[in-house]
């Protein structure tokens, strides 16, 4: 049986702990003091559990970046992200198999990737060149102030320690530019609806659950101004699950729609985005 500790909250340094999950082994406290949901005590076979995983289904990753329909999905991004094209460099935490670099690169900007697992990445690598460092990235070696955009995308998750991570992205960023971190939502309809059911709960692979207000925190801890934080998407049925057809699909999508609706104006969709700009270069 792997060893646990107990960990202060990352946002707020708060130590009590307050039971809010237990799932595959591992445990959600949330933080009576700021709200913020993490795992808690940490078990050491975390990082272990993600490598694994990551390492089996790299084929599937792989397969799933360079597809028509991702890449399609990558340029649709990137579109957005050409109003803040000054340097002409971005960068993605997280990158996974590196299919956003690869399209980033395709569409003239300098694109850099970070992404840990070794495995995921080989293939992009070897065949594209693209530039993927395989670190955390705490310790990715980037230059200060170089970067128009950071993006990331269902990783922020993954992190036992998102102020580390915030400040980092800060530090990359010029002066100017923008942030643009998507994560789960806790706070969300999904979550009331599946509970521990949702895949996306798990203490193992998930260390950080974040919501709008906790969100918001790390940013402005980090010194980052937001720009916008919305939320996309309602489940009634976990990520992963096979798809409806027919008349029960257009039944489930007739019974989401009030919440679809909702969520936009309550915040209360599954997935987060924020956008946040370094506005000045003190420290
Ligand atoms: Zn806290």
């Amino acid at each position: 049986m792997a060893s646990s500790v107990t960990v202060p909250c990352d946002l707020c340094g708060h130590v009590e702990h307050k039971p809010f999950l237990a799932k595959s082994g591992g445990f959600y406290t949330r933080c009576p003091s700021c709200g913020f949901v993490y795992t808690n005590p940490v078990t050491s076979d975390l990082s272990e559990h993600n490598k694994i995983y990551y390492n089996e289904t790299s084929g599937k990753y792989i397969q799933k970046h360079f597809s028509i329909r991702h890449q399609r999905k990558c340029c649709a991004l990137l579109r957005k992200f050409n109003r803040h094209r000054k340097l002409g460099k971005l960068l993605e935490i997280g990158c996974n198999a590196g299919g956003f670099v690869y399209a980033a690169d395709l569409k003239g900007w300098e694109a850099h990737g970070i992404e840990p697992v070794e495995k995921v990445t080989e293939y992009a690598k070897r065949k594209y060149g693209l530039n993927i460092q395989n670190c955390f990235v705490e310790h990715a070696d980037l230059p200060e102030g170089g970067f128009d955009v950071v993006y990331s995308n269902a990783v922020f998750e993954h992190l036992p320690s998102p102020t580390a991570a915030f400040r980092q992205v800060r530090r990359l960023l010029r002066v100017g530019g923008v942030a643009y971190i998507e994560t789960v939502n806790i706070a969300s309809y999904t979550f009331e609806f599946l509970g521990e059911g949702w895949r996306l709960i798990d203490p193992r692979d998930h260390p950080s659950l974040y919501s709008p207000v906790t969100m918001r925190q790390f940013a402005k801890k980090s010194g980052l101004d937001i720009v916008r934080i919305m939320t996309r998407g309602v489940r009634f049925r976990s990520t992963g699950e096979r798809r409806l057809s027919g008349i029960k699909r257009i039944t489930e999508e007739i019974k989401k729609l009030p919440y679809s609706i909702l969520s936009r104006l309550k915040l209360k969709g599954d997935r987060i985005v924020l956008e946040a700009r370094k506005t000045d270069g003190a420290d």
